[in-house]
């Protein structure tokens, strides 16, 4: 295999010891700790990066609050679009170092992160800019009791500080989804990426100064859920939370936000059925279902982990999945053959390596993969995996595993297809593989999830929401309405007597 050379800009960045970005400037954690950043595919130390704590916290909303009453509220709307698009410029330019550095710290192919995630994070990032001059209010024609003429007009004003706090499946991406809307409606920030993932949201930070946004816009404090993450959710003066993460994390964030009554928008966890009708196009739905579990190693909260085929394609579905998972490259990010990376950390590693694992003993069949690929060293590599579990009993048919392996279920009965669908906790995606429009559309309907793909997967775009129901999340990400979940509506009576 062909490993790519750092390039001197990513190892020049990576040498330098990371602070927290605070008000415009790069400051030294309060506690004075430092955390490794460990690459997961040689698990090797890449870097060392701040340890914020509760004081770093403080500091931040600070930083964060003075901004917004400061200098911030006074940057026109035409002012906001113009640095946001200088900042999705910035980020484009960058692609090559952004596209390594997310391949070091989160494991995918260099390709995917080059090609994909940092396409993806400048798109959103423009797709925002365009809003700052159409977030507007309403005149409302009011029947005042009274019988006076009353002028109703509303305006939507920034929530205010928010607390953006995001995981390592997809570092840069993520913290765009959050910082987009952000800017746009001319909120401040307080950005926390996962512990295993602080380099891209620190690169980021660096494009962000560089794009002359003014200080304490967007701080930045890299460090662990409990000690940074909990007191920022904490922060009385925070004053809108948006998270990506676990169900349990997420339910915790709703529980801090009570104290002040922070707004939240939660974006949680799945497990999301794919279902293959009998008239299907079989070769294009088994791709479609494989790149729905494989891509960026399964660790995709929108993962297709539960694939449910009709027992007359059964056969040749399995076929064809085996030798989707077997085309697969298992290796390094930075190798260029490599498809699949290593998973994000060890603790993932053996999350998933503990279904697997368990998963024979409690009724599924093993089809292929299974565990680390005997020809790799370190790293937290894990094969292409397919189960069929008929009885759909073992836990990888019904709880989110976040690893690549994908559960197949058998069905012949619509009405019970849709019933098993549904028979989750969670209600992010589902996907439906069909030439049958009737089909697709009444099934389309029944099925309680965010996001509906028919004869594709994972299509997420900035002009479209993206939420999941039940205990998939609160709200939505994207697409006009989340500029609601950024701002506050003011409604003003005048009264013209
Ligand atoms: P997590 O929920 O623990 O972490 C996500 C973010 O929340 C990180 O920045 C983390 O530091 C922070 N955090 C953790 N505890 C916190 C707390 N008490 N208060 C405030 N912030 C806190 O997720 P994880 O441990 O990285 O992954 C565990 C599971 O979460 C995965 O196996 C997967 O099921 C799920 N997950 C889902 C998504 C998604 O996109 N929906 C993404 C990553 C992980």
């Amino acid at each position: 295999m062909t490993t790519m050379e750092l390039f001197p800009e990513v190892q020049g960045f990576l040498a330098e010891q990371k602070r927290l970005f605070i008000g415009g400037e790069w400051v030294e954690p309060a506690a004075g700790e430092y955390f490794n950043v460990e690459n997961p595919a040689t698990t090797l130390n890449i870097a060392s990066v701040s340890k914020a704590t509760a004081a770093d916290v403080d500091h931040a909303v600070q930083a964060a609050r003075q901004a917004l009453e400061g200098e911030w509220q006074h940057v026109s709307p035409a002012q906001r679009t113009k640095l946001m698009l200088r900042l999705a410029d910035l980020i484009e330019e960058d692609a090559e170092n952004l596209g390594q550095i997310i391949s070091l710290e989160n494991g995918k192919p260099y390709s995917n992160a080059k090609n994909g995630e940092v396409v993806v994070t400048a798109n959103v990032i423009r797709y925002f800019a365009g809003w700052p001059s159409k977030i507007e209010g309403s005149t409302i024609p009011v029947s005042p009791r009274t019988g006076e003429r009353m002028l109703n007009y509303t305006v939507k004003e920034p929530v205010g500080v928010c607390a953006l706090i995001v995981p390592w499946n997809f570092p840069l991406s993520m913290c765009a989804w959050k910082l987009g809307p952000a800017l746009a409606t001319g909120c401040t920030s307080i950005l926390k990426p996962a512990e295993q993932t602080p380099l891209s949201a620190l690169r980021l930070a660096y494009l962000i100064e560089k794009a002359g946004i003014p200080r304490g816009v967007v701080n930045v404090l890299t460090g662990f859920g409990e000690g940074a993450g909990a007191p920022l959710a904490a922060h009385p003066g925070v004053d809108k939370i948006a998270f990506t993460g676990s169900t349990g994390v997420g339910r915790l964030i709703a529980q801090s936000a009570v104290s002040n009554m922070k707004k939240v928008s939660l974006e949680l966890g799945g497990k999301s059925p794919n279902i293959i009708l009998p008239d299907a196009d079989i070769i294009k739905a088994a791709k479609g279902a494989a790149d729905g579990i494989f891509y960026n190693q399964g660790q995709v909260c929108t993962a297709a982990s539960r694939l449910y085929v009709h027992e007359s394609v059964l056969d040749q579905t399995l076929e064809e999945l085996r030798k989707h998972a077997a085309a697969h490259v298992v290796g390094p990010g930075l190798n260029e053959q490599t498809t699949m990376g290593p998973l994000v950390s060890s603790a993932q590693f053996d999350v998933v390596k503990g279904y697997v694992d368990s998963a024979v003993s409690e009724g599924a069949e093993l089809i292929c993969g299974g565990g680390k690929p005997s020809e790799l060293g370190d790293g937290y590599f894990m094969s292409p995996t397919v189960f069929l579990d008929k009885q759909e009993q073992a836990r990888v048919a019904r709880e989110e595993i976040f690893g690549p392996v994908v559960t197949v279920m058998s069905w012949s009965d619509v009405d019970e297809l849709v019933h098993r669908a549904n028979d989750t906790p969670f209600g992010l995606a589902a996907g439906l593989w069909t030439n049958d429009l009737t089909q697709a559309h009444t099934i389309a309907s029944r099925i309680k999830a965010g996001s509906v793909w028919i004869n594709c997967w994972n299509v997420v775009d900035p002009a479209s929401p993206f939420g999941g129901y039940k205990q998939s999340g609160w709200g939505r990400e994207m697409g006009k309405n989340v500029i609601d979940a950024y701002t506050e509506t003011k409604s003003v009576f005048v009264n013209l007597g």
